[in-house]
């Protein structure tokens, strides 16, 4: 059996899919679903035109939309396209249309049929997921525990910083610190309290190293890092001294310390204008003996270049 007109009627128009007609002769609506009053607040009547069509998407979308439109129209293609459309009281709805062409026997439109939906459920889905997506990449460059940048960050910063050393010849400056007896610490304490003496160690230390492209990161455990780019040895001793300065007036209690009766670091220092034949890796191996030579030296103490 047929289904008369009067049934396609009432099927098109109560869908959620907003059905419309254009005649292309003459770029006016043969027809456009009464739903479209209850989503943009337009009457079906004042859909006249393919202009009050094209007036009523955001301005950012419009010109974009119409021009694909009449292009794939023109080519006798079926397209879709997303866009705001404006609503009557200044708002705006998210907008899939999807299109179809008919075409005359020589191939040239005749007329254009579609649907429009409403995304905008989808659509401010997709900006939540991109905002996610974005939070996610910041904290996978971030230490949960300190928020300072992590070792990830910092391997990533280095790289960026050796290039623009050895490109500029510039001289390049790390500083790594640790924290001394800090496992007496955790055993004395606890590791609430070691996690507490972290993250003020941490906090503390942001505030050593203050041009804008020194970089400081949690390299692991209680172990810290600061790139100092286009600092000298002179200028690295400075910001090292200024840590161990930071850490010990926190005056954060460490009973079992054998080197002071609060926390305190043992700092690494050194310097490169690096060169094509240096290596990154073996700068990093040369500041971690430095560090070492600290702990040798007895701790709560900064260990330079020879
Ligand atoms: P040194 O003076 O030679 O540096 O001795 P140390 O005890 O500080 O060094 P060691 O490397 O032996 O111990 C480091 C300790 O740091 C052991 C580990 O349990 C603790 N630690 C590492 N990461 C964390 C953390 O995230 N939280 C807490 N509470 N402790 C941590
Ligand atoms: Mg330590
Ligand atoms: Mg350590």
């Amino acid at each position: 059996m047929e289904p008369d007109s009067a049934v396609y009627k009432t099927l098109l128009e109560s869908t959620k899919a907003i059905p419309w007609k254009i005649d292309w002769s003459t770029m006016q609506f043969a027809y456009i679903g009464p739903q479209i009053e209850e989503l943009l607040g337009w009457t079906p009547e004042s859909w006249v035109t393919a202009e009050d069509w094209a007036m009523r998407i955001h301005a950012e979308d419009r010109e974009a939309v119409v021009n694909f439109c009449i292009s794939q129209s023109k080519s006798g293609i079926d397209h879709e396209a997303d866009y705001r459309a404006l609503t009557r009281d200044g708002e705006h709805v998210w907008i899939r249309d999807v299109v179809h062409v008919v075409r005359n026997p020589d191939g040239s439109p005749n007329a254009l049929i579609g649907f429009m939906f409403d995304i905008t459920e989808r659509k401010k889905t997709e900006a939540r997921l991109i905002e996610l997506q974005k939070e996610l990449e910041a904290l996978s460059y971030r230490d949960g525990l300190t928020n300072v940048a992590n070792r990830r960050m910092f391997d990533s910063a280095l790289e960026v910083e050796w290039a623009n050393a050895l490109n500029n010849r510039t001289p390049l400056s790390l500083i790594m610190l640790d924290i001394d007896y800090f496992k007496q610490y955790n055993d004395h304490y606890g590791h609430i309290r070691g996690d507490e003496c972290l993250k003020k160690v941490a906090e503390v230390l942001t505030k050593a190293a203050t041009r804008t492209r020194d970089f400081f990161a949690r390299y692991g455990g209680e172990e810290f890092v600061l790139i100092l780019p286009e600092a000298d040895a002179k200028a690295a001793l400075q910001v090292a001294q200024r840590c161990r300065k930071l850490v010990q007036d926190e005056a954060i209690p460490h009973e079992k310390s054998q080197v002071a009766d609060v926390v305190t670091i043992s700092v690494g220092v050194s310097t490169i204008v690096p060169s094509a034949q240096d290596h990154r890796i073996a700068f990093m191996e040369r500041v971690d003996q430095r560090l070492y030579k600290a702990k040798q030296l007895g701790r709560n103490c900064i260990a330079v270049d020879e």
